[in-house]
Order: C-alpha cells, then sequence, then structure tokens
C-alpha cells in the first residue's frame, strides 16, 4: 500500500437503485426535481438506462467515472504568492 502526497476528495455517492427503493419523504430530502419525486425517479430509471449506476449528490462534481460514481478531486492547493 502506498500512501500518495495529494489528497484525494470525493464526492458523496449514492446507488441508483438504492434511491429508487426509498419512499417519497425520503428520496424528497435528498434529491429534488421540477416534477417533484416522481419526475426524480423518472431521471433515475433513464440513468439506469444509460448505464449510470451511482448518483452523486452535488451538481458541481466535474470529475466523473463512466457508472456515474465521482471519479475524485485533488485536493492539492496551487499557492498563487
Ligand atoms: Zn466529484
Amino acid at each position: 500500500m502506498t500512501l500518495t502526497s495529494t489528497p484525494t476528495t470525493f464526492h458523496i455517492h449514492i446507488p441508483v437503485r438504492v434511491l429508487l427503493s426509498y419512499g417519497d419523504k425520503r428520496l424528497g430530502d435528498i434529491v429534488t426535481h421540477p416534477e417533484g419525486v416522481d419526475g426524480a425517479r423518472k431521471e433515475l430509471r433513464q440513468m439506469l438506462e444509460k448505464g449510470k449506476q451511482v448518483l452523486v449528490c452535488d451538481s458541481s462534481c466535474d470529475n466523473r467515472n463512466p457508472d456515474g460514481s465521482c471519479a475524485g478531486h485533488s485536493s492539492a492547493k496551487t499557492k498563487a504568492a
């Protein structure tokens, strides 16, 4: 096991199948969708059809694996000074 000097952070992600198993209230607490939880479920099913198994709970995530999960972000800071 090798420790890298660059720390990597990951966004929290939840398996789509887990989200689909949640009830209205619980799902509504996690995802917001203009069409409500029914719209959210429709979109989650579309994700599964496209091969996305995981939903990242942060739309700012710009580095995702093909399955939809967060691939990690280097948190190394570039010092401008
Ligand atoms: Zn991410």
